[in-house]
């Protein structure tokens, strides 16, 4: 057995299994809508999944607080 196959399995199911973890967070687009902000909180609304969330730093949510996928158009 080729060692350089099972390298290349394992790091295709390192992917792959990175790549499930993160199914819902990278579709997420989140818009900063600064009219709705509190104070120290922003304001974040996802225009892909209409999840809305506040963060108290300068960067957008790291995931999607809404878990409900199969939302119909
Ligand atoms: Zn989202």
């Amino acid at each position: 057995m080729p060692i350089t196959l099972i390298a290349l399995l394992v790091a295709f199911a390192f992917v792959a299994y990175f790549a499930w973890c993160n199914k819902g967070t990278r579709n997420c687009r989140w818009r900063k809508d600064s009219t709705k902000d509190r104070d120290t909180l922003h304001f974040y609304h996802c225009v892909t999944c209409g999840a809305e969330a506040y963060t108290a730093t300068d960067g957008p949510p790291r995931d999607c607080k809404a878990k409900v996928t199969s939302r119909p158009l």
